[in-house]
């Protein structure tokens, strides 16, 4: 097991600058889910970590080791994709096997490893089933093996579960949970599912355009967003912006006024008002008033969509609340649940 360290990491493809510049310690045993856009470099960052693609500048250190120049087999980390590649001729357990061999260990210790990380996966009974033989879910239960037999430093994911269907994810999420409990490994783990990141994470790292922009505990980023960017990410339905003036006491923007929170420092003037959508409820009285464009009905409660003066936003409804589209409403945000930013989004201000 072993820290990983990123010190100012930079890389292009041709004339196209990925990475810019990332800079993130990864530290024993955490479990790292990194989150963005497609097409951020999330994968290729994993690769650099792993040694399938080389750093432009910048450093990559596991545990003590600066593995720069250290070719992937050496670098002990283990990989494992979305599409995951088992050998077709081979049974599990020659699947599992595989690796091990490979390196030269002795048959009997690779024997009983197999046979621990099949009990760990549920497996046991499968050894000798070839990979066409096995659902899907069993059949990433033996990458994932593939992996763990190996005993690496930091296993790095990406995406391992996103082509699985949604009964059989939720499984495997429980799965990877208990077996990085188990383990106490580095995972570095690459996913576009909010729910995997921020169920499975112990920090959340948010990547736009080839730059970190925030790192922390998963509800840290949620509730305390750095700038706009990873404001709007994280959470479903996305986080309403709003444009607002300070006016004394109040913000004002077009058609609303809210009162302005006690702590926002006196000298700022423009603001970028953000409020969750589950912080705004369809209410009578409301400070900011549109019209319904479309409604989500989840059951319990539900989602508006809603035109406003300052633009369209999501807000909340309860059970008891009627609303049907073309309604005129009003919505009325909760306490003390306004976020503000600089006018440009780029930074927090409380
Ligand atoms: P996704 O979420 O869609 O998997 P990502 O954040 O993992 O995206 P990367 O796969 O790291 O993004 O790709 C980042 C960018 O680098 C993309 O624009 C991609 O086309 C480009 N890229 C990746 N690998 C190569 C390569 N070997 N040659 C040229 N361009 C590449």
């Amino acid at each position: 097991m072993a820290d990983v360290i990123l010190n100012g990491i930079k890389k292009s493809f041709g004339a196209n600058l990925i990475v810019k510049g990332v800079d993130l310690h990864v530290k024993q045993g955490e479990f790292l889910v990194m989150v963005g856009p497609s097409g951020c470099g999330k994968t290729t960052l994993l690769r650099l970590i792993a040694g399938l693609e080389q750093v432009d500048a910048g450093e990559v250190r596991i545990g003590e080791t600066r593995v720069n120049d250290v070719p992937p087999r050496d670098r002990d980390v283990a990989m494992v994709f979305q599409s995951y590649a088992l050998y077709p001729h081979m049974t599990v357990r020659e699947n599992l096997a595989f690796g091990l061999s490979l390196r030269k260990l002795p048959s009997a210790e690779i024997a009983s490893r197999v046979e621990e990380v099949a009990g760990m996966l549920e497996l046991s009974h499968l050894l000798e089933r070839k990979p066409k033989a096995l659902s899907g879910g069993q059949r990433q239960r033996v990458a994932m093996g593939r992996a763990i037999v190996r005993r690496p430093k930091v296993f790095l994911f990406d995406e391992p579960l996103s082509n699985l269907d949604t009964a059989l994810r939720v499984q495997m999420r429980g799965e990877l949970a208990r077996l990085h409990r188990r383990l106490g490994a580095t995972m570095i783990y690459v996913t576009h599912d909010q729910v995997e990141a921020m169920t499975l994470a112990t920090r959340v790292a948010v990547f736009n355009g080839g730059v970190l922009q925030q790192v922390g505990p998963p509800l840290e980023l949620y509730h305390r967003p750095a700038n706009r960017f990873v404001a709007g990410f994280l959470g479903s339905p996305s986080m309403n912006f709003l444009e607002a003036r300070r006016d004394g006491a109040n913000l004002v923007g077009k058609g609303f006024t809210l009162l302005c929170p006690p702590d926002l420092s006196p000298e700022t003037s423009r603001v970028l008002v953000g409020l969750r959508p589950q912080d705004l409820r369809v209410a009578p009285l409301g400070p900011l008033s549109g019209t319904v464009d479309a409604v989500e009905r989840l059951g319990f409660d539900g989602y508006a969509f809603v035109t406003t003066e300052a633009g369209p936003v999501a807000a909340r409804f309860d059970k008891g609340t009627q609303v049907s589209v073309g309604d005129r409403v009003t919505l009325s945000p909760v306490a003390d649940a306004l976020h503000l930013f600089t006018e440009d989004g780029a930074r927090a201000l409380r």
